[in-house]
């Protein structure tokens, strides 16, 4: 994880959208700063691809604060969204719906 401004700046920019090998397709990344709720900028991190899906690690900055926000996702390969809190991983978005899913068929 991105904790520190060394650790930031050491960190690669992150490029969106990015496509997974597994075909996943990543087309925003949005992190909201811890203190104002801000969409952090400036991303950068590291995306780690695993069978089941893409993990990525990121940080953005909150410049009104000063403030450097860390995140920590997993996109599934079946459309959920998870990410990882103080409390432990979380859905950000459920299972795709029927809609997506035969959009997908097209
Ligand atoms: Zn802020």
């Amino acid at each position: 994880m991105i904790f520190t401004p060394e650790q930031y700046v050491e960190a690669p920019i992150i490029n969106i959208p990015y496509q997974s090998e597994s075909g996943i397709m990543i087309e925003e990344l949005n992190g909201k700063c811890k203190k104002c709720k801000k969409t952090v900028e400036n991303l950068r991190g590291y995306i780690t691809e695993h069978p089941n899906c893409t993990e990525i690690r990121f940080a953005g900055v909150c410049h009104p604060c000063k403030l450097i926000n860390s995140f920590h996702l997993r996109h599934y390969n079946d459309g959920r969204i998870t990410t990882n809190t103080d409390c432990g991983w979380f859905d950000i978005k459920p299972e795709s719906n029927w809609y997506s899913r035969l959009m997908d068929r097209f």
